[in-house]
């Protein structure tokens, strides 16, 4: 491990960021080091610092009061994604989310300068736009116009997006495709054939105003496997991006507001189907310690990732026939956050004709991250060349993952490849073959 540093740069020293951890998380690494391997950001970089035994000994030795947190361990820190596969590695059972969540927060919070705490991108795009599905479908439909006149597919190629600076040069290379996204949801639909469950459906804000046809479609794999569903309209965004951008207080309002809006006495499960936003849900008792703790823990106890729910209650088979070769992407905070590996691939394989090649590194971050491929955006490049470069190995003609954050950052590899790929949800695909119809390949 390279030399670390006692002094802070002449900054402030913030207040012990570790602090308020658990310390038996840290005494359960045994520094045995079986996690590196699966570190996306020590594979690349190949610094010890930048993987997960590395940067639990550092935030330890900040905790222990031996070291201060100065720009470069702040940096090692950062730059990780917080995907957890280093989680699902280690033998020891080790929660790294449990030590870097919290830890960067503190740190994050005491670090926010004037400048930092009036960003305009967190205040506006991450604040203001993100977590609000109407204010961000109302800036996007102009984007949607240049995309329909094809303004935006000539700009992309050449090469004028790229003069964008900063974190919405990045933003604007994400934007997928326009699709017809369809009506808004309603507040109840029933269940086709005998009733099996009753659910509530969460809708979010990035997911329902990019991926709004992907929520029709799991609305739809769930009444055809006998589920009554109601959409609670006063309920908001998860609260992941407030507090993966250091505003905790911000996130947990929101996470109240969710928790206050879904009758949980009325409904067997909440059904998500972005894997970002089931993560954050079910870790809402985990996040914040006061008298609304025992709500937000009877909130997250309901939470279901589409997924595992459908294989759970029994996936009715659907009949439609879609012969192609396809390929499963594991969202970090599906495979790893939750541990939902084989659900999704159990699903997939009922459709009649469908070949599932397993994609290599499939549980590797694409490098999406949440927010992190506005902020990291080289090495969230790196992760999605590479993984582009797995998904191109396999020989499939349709890709699969269950999260935002990964539909746009490999839709975005898959645009620059101009390759006669076809990227989208599993519950998109299950949505086909339940209605008989076909995935409409780019020619
Ligand atoms: S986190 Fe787990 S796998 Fe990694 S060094 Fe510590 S004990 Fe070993
Ligand atoms: S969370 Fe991901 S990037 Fe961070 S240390 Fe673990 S494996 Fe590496």
């Amino acid at each position: 491990m390279s030399q670390i540093s006692n002094k802070t740069n002449g900054r402030p020293k913030c207040q012990n960021p570790g602090k308020g951890i658990d310390f038996n998380h840290f005494l359960d690494c045994v520094h045995c080091g079986l996690c590196t391997s699966s570190c996306p950001t020590y594979t690349e970089l190949g610094d010890e610092n930048d993987g997960p035994r590395g940067r639990i000994h550092l935030m330890r030795a900040v905790t222990e009061g031996r070291i201060n947190v100065d720009h470069r361990i702040e940096r090692h820190l950062k730059l990780c994604l917080d995907c957890r596969a280093c989680e699902t590695a280690c033998p020891s059972g080790v929660k790294y989310g449990r030590l870097i969540e919290p830890f960067r927060l503190a740190v994050e919070e005491s670090n926010l300068s004037l400048w930092k705490r009036f960003d305009p991108f967190r205040a506006i795009v991450l604040f203001q736009l993100f977590p609000y599905a109407k204010r961000l479908r109302f800036v996007l439909a102009p984007v949607k116009i240049a995309q329909r006149l094809g303004l935006y597919g000539l700009a992309e190629r050449m090469g004028l997006l790229k003069l964008i600076p900063g974190r919405m040069g990045q933003m604007v290379t994400l934007l997928p495709p326009p699709v017809k996204s369809g009506r808004k949801l309603p507040k109840f639909l029933p269940s086709i054939g005998r009733r099996r469950a009753r659910v509530a459906f969460f809708v979010g804000c990035v997911a329902d105003a990019m991926f709004r046809h992907t929520h029709w479609a799991t609305l739809r794999v769930l009444q055809q496997n006998g589920c009554d569903i109601v959409i609670p309209d006063r309920q908001g965004c998860c609260g992941a991006i407030r507090y993966h951008a250091a505003d905790s207080d911000g996130a947990r309002k929101e996470a109240d507001v969710n928790v206050a809006t879904f009758d949980l006495k009325d409904i067997d499960a909440i059904v998500v189907n972005h894997a970002g936003c089931g993560a954050m849900m079910k870790e809402y008792g985990l996040h914040w310690k006061d008298a609304n703790t025992p709500n937000r823990q009877a909130f997250a106890d309901k939470v279901k990732d589409i997924n595992e729910f459908l294989d759970e209650l029994g996936l009715i088979p659907p009949s439609g026939r879609i012969e192609t070769v396809a390929t499963y992407h594991d969202a970090c905070h599906l495979a790893h956050a939750q541990k939902i590996v084989n659900p999704p691939r159990r699903l997939l394989n009922q459709i009649p004709g469908i070949e599932l090649r397993e994609l290599p590194e499939a549980d590797f971050c694409c490098g999406s991250a949440g927010t992190y491929n506005l902020n990291e955006a080289k090495m969230a490049k790196k992760l999605g060349h590479r993984k582009f470069d797995n998904i191109v190995e396999t020989g499939a003609k349709l890709i699969l993952t269950s999260n935002a954050g990964c539909l746009l950052q490999i839709g975005r590899e898959l645009r620059k490849s101009r390759q006669p790929l076809m990227l989208m949800h599993p519950m998109d695909l299950l949505d086909l073959s339940y209605r008989n119809e076909q995935p409409k390949f780019p020619k």
